[in-house]
This record gives C-alpha cells, structure tokens and sequence, in this order.
C-alpha cells in the first residue's frame, strides 16, 4: 500500500497554523514511516518552540470571536466535519492504516468511533446549560454560568491517530474554546488530513492549529505551551510517565489538565461466566489493534474450576488469528508501532517464561513477516513476580493468572497503581453488582469486553489520571464555571 488518495490533497506535509499551511521556522523535517515495512511514507515539519508560539498566537488571537459565536453556529461546524470526515472514510482509514499498522478493516472501524465523537459533541454544544441559583436574599439574583476555558492544547498518543485527537478537539470547539494540537511523532499525517477537512468545514483561521514533530523537538514544542499562561487547559493522552511530567511543569502556570493515561486492566473469568462469551470477550478486548489499547486487558485471572478448559478454547482461538500487514484483507493483527514496542513485548515474554509461565500458543517475534510483528500469544501459570503484572504490556500477548476466590481476585485486581479499565465475567447477579462497586477502576465491562463509546465517560482513576471524553461530562474538562450575583434588584 503506497501512500495515495482518492483526495491526494489530504496528504498534508505542513502544519496548520492561523489557517495556512506553513513549514516549521527551522525549515526542519522529519520522517514518517509504514510500520509493516519501515518504508518512508512523507516528511512533516519537525517544529520546536517557536512554531508552537506561534500556533498558540494564533489560537489566542481566535479565542474571543470564536468564543461569541452562538453554539448552534459551533454545532453546524462540527456537523460539516463529521460529514467530511465520513464522506473521506477510506482515506483515513487508508492513512491510519499506512502509519499506525492496524488492519484496514479496523481503520475504517476507527474512522466511523472517532466520527461519532463529533457528531456526538456538535449535538452536546447546544446543550450547556448554567443554573439560576434559588433566591437566597431579597433583590439579589445568583446565577452559575459556564463558560469556555480558553486555548486549549492537546497532546495525542499513536495507537488510534484519528480517534484519540478528534476525541479532544471536538468538545473543545463545541464549547467555544480554540486549539493548538501535536499528534503523535509516529502518526502525524492523519491528523493533519483531519485538520484539512475542518479548513473545509470553515473552521476560522487560527481556531485548529496543528503542528508536527519529532519527539525530541515535539518535547520542547509541548514545553513552551506549557510555560505559556495564554494556554489554559492541556488535554493529553498518552503514558502516565508523560502525563506526570505534563502535571508538574504546567504547575506554574495553574492549567486545569485532563490524563488519560496509561492502565493495567484486569480480565477475571468466574467459574460461573459464559464460557464462550468470555472468551470471545477477551479476544475482542485484547487483540484489538493488535493489543495495543490503553483498555486492552493486561492481567486476565481465571477461576481454577475453568481454568484448563479457558485456556485450551483461548489458545485455539487466539492460535489461529492471522497477521499480517494492512494491505492482506484477511489479516486480524497487524505489525505492532516500531522496534520499541516488540522489544518491550519480547522482554515481558522471556521474564514470564523465566518465571514460570508455559507458552500454549505464540511466544515469539514473527521475522518472516518483517521487523515489527509478533504472533499472538497465550501464556498460563501467570504469577505476581512477572514483568506484565506490573507493567502494560502493549501488544497480543495474554498471561492467564488463576485464582480460587473472588476476594482474592478482587484484591488482586486492584493491586496496581493504574485504575482505567477492568472486564470481568460471572452470571451471579449480586456478584455481578459487588464486584463492579469494588473494582478501582474508571471503566468497568461487565460481561462485555467493548465498553468504548461516544455517549459513555471514558477515563480513569490513580495513576491512569483524571478527566473524562464522551457523554455529557466530556464538555466539563473544557469549560469554567462563572458566577455571577446580580443585586439591587429589589
Ligand atoms: P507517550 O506518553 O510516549 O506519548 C504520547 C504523546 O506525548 C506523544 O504525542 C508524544 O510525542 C508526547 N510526549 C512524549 N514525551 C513528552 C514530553 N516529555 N513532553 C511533552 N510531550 C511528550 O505515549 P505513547 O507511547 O504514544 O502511547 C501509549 C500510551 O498511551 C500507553 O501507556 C497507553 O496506555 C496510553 N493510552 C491511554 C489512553 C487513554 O485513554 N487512557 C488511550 C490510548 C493510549
């Protein structure tokens, strides 16, 4: 798959800034490449501080007519980009495909979750309300009105380049509030074939500002927002390690920050789940994107009474999905991010296997196919020792730890400093109700291994930070709350 579209004009080599197109200051660029073959799909500019200046210049200067502008005018633009963004759905999900690896199949799937976002929020914008306060004393009137917080700067992970920035941006317009963004150094080019689908949808010139970098430059670009007190929010996705790093030194000038970081998220199985829809559960959550979600299950428990049988039917299943690169349509898996990522899952593979995990299935890089790929994986006799209990392992592999009682489970669910996601599996009702209250988690899959939607609040808890995307408390992370008390009105 070269790099080429029905609308060739979406391939976009440049940032956004104050609606032009522009190179970065230094004139520097850096490489973009395919994943599953490491060939160079394009050069975006490699932008520092003096470009993410000016992109916030930009965005501040915006602010003010953009804030006045009536929310159903808001809402119009957003419609036009969902529509845009859906009308050029083979061209993202092309793009996506090309830079980030998924399976073309799941890139369309992308398209049409990250589309419904925008759509989800055109319709929220219309829909902030402030409250009249009951009267508390004669001639005085108290009201709360929310208001938009101002710039707001968003910083995006690669594993879902079209979904993690619109998830971002579309609340931040819905809401009046301007943006300067910094996609992934790995999947900058969907983000920019996006921003030139919001210039078509009219957005105003400096109200989107995207810039690119690589991750050295992008660091210092992403510093200088950080120390600018014009930038009132930071919205970011990404490891919590990063997230901290964000936390503390946008500490001096007081931004209201949103985290949706990195997670750990436990899978338990009871002995008395649906066998196959457990399994089924835990293929759809964990091989999704080639394992590479921030909700992808990490610790999958199973109860001893199932156990032999669970990982038998899984080992089956997940043995014979196919990898491959995105152009093979019936590749299930494709090549994981970079080098980085298969050493990071090669090395929770071998301390598994040296603490005592057996491998039923998988186990390996797959270099037939190229530098990047690696066969899905079952492991049983998962123990607490091992690398992936503590540490997101980011790719197809499943480590089955068993257990014998549910307050165990529960506790040892709950023994990790991340809280996002937790799945589990039972057909006991009250158990059921009690182990969804206990689970230290932002989201929690009952029965269900997809619990991603637009109409849901997505986010987590502890070390998987704060803030939630989606639904009707998505908008509240970007707005302020003003009150105001009228008097002399007796
Ligand atoms: P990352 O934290 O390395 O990078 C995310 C973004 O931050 C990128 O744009 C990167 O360039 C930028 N960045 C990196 N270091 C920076 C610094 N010092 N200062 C400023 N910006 C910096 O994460 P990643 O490897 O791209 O993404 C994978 C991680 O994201 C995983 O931990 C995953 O769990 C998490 N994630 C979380 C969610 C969620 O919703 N909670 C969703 C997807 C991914």
């Amino acid at each position: 798959m070269t790099l080429s579209l029905v609308r060739c004009d979406l391939i976009r080599r440049q940032n956004l800034i104050n609606g032009k197109w522009t190179d970065a200051s230094t004139g520097g660029r850096y490489a973009v490449s395919n994943p599953a073959t490491g060939a160079v799909l394009a050069e975006v500019p490699d932008s520092g501080p003096a470009d993410a200046r000016a992109a916030a210049d930009a965005a501040y200067r915006a602010l003010p007519a953009w804030r006045e502008n009536l929310p159903r005018e808001r809402a119009a633009l957003l419609k036009r980009w969902h529509a845009l963004i859906l009308a050029n759905a083979d061209d993202l999900a092309k793009l996506i495909s090309l830079e980030q690896g998924k399976p073309l199949a799941e890139g369309r799937g992308e398209v049409a979750y990250g589309a419904s976002y925008v759509d989800w929020f055109a319709g929220e914008a219309t829909r902030v309300y402030g409250d009249l306060i009951p009267q508390q004393q004669p001639g005085k009137r108290m009201s709360a009105i929310k208001e938009p917080i101002g710039v707001v700067a968003a910083i995006t992970p690669w594993n879902f380049p079209l979904a993690m920035i619109v998830r971002k941006i579309a609340p931040a317009l819905a809401v009046g509030c301007t943006v300067v963004a910094k996609p992934a150094e790995d999947t900058p080019l969907t983000a920019l074939a996006l921003a030139a689908l919001a210039v078509d949808a009219g957005v105003p010139p400096g109200v989107l500002n995207v810039i690119t970098a690589s991750r050295s430059l992008g660091i210092d670009a992403v510093a200088q927002w950080l120390a600018d007190d014009r930038v009132r929010k930071i919205t970011f996705t990404g490891s919590t390690a990063v997230g901290m790093h964000l936390a503390r030194e946008s500490a001096d000038t007081l931004k209201k920050l949103s985290l949706e970081l990195g997670g750990n998220a436990p899978f338990i199985v009871f002995d008395d789940a649906d066998l196959d829809a457990a399994v089924a559960g835990l293929m759809a959550a964990k091989f999704r994107n080639g394992g590479q979600t921030c909700v992808c299950p990490n610790r999958v428990y199973v109860q001893a009474g199932i156990y032999d049988r669970f990982a038998a039917e899984l080992a089956e299943r997940a043995g014979a999905l196919k990898v491959g690169p995105a152009t093979d349509p019936v590749a299930q898996i494709g090549p994981m991010i970079n080098a980085r990522a298969i050493e990071k899952i090669t090395r929770h593979v071998e301390d598994a296997l040296h603490h005592g995990a057996q491998v039923l299935t998988g186990g390996k890089p797959l270099r037939q196919l190229g530098a990047h790929y690696f066969a899905p994986t079952v492991l049983v006799h998962a123990s607490e020792q091992m690398l992936l209990n503590r540490e997101e392992t980011f790719g197809p592999v499943i480590a089955l730890f068993r257990f014998e009682t549910e307050e165990h489970v529960v506790r040892q669910a709950n023994d990790t400093p991340f809280g996002l996601a937790a799945y589990f599996y039972t057909q006991d009702m009250r158990r059921a109700e009690r182990v969804a209250r206990r689970l230290e988690a932002g989201v929690v899959g009952v029965n269900e291994g997809a619990v991603s939607s637009e109409a849901a609040p997505f986010g987590g808890v502890k070390a998987s930070g704060y803030g939630r995307e989606g639904s009707k408390y998505g908008l509240d992370d970007f707005l302020s709350i003003k009150y105001v008390c009228q008097g002399g009105l007796d």
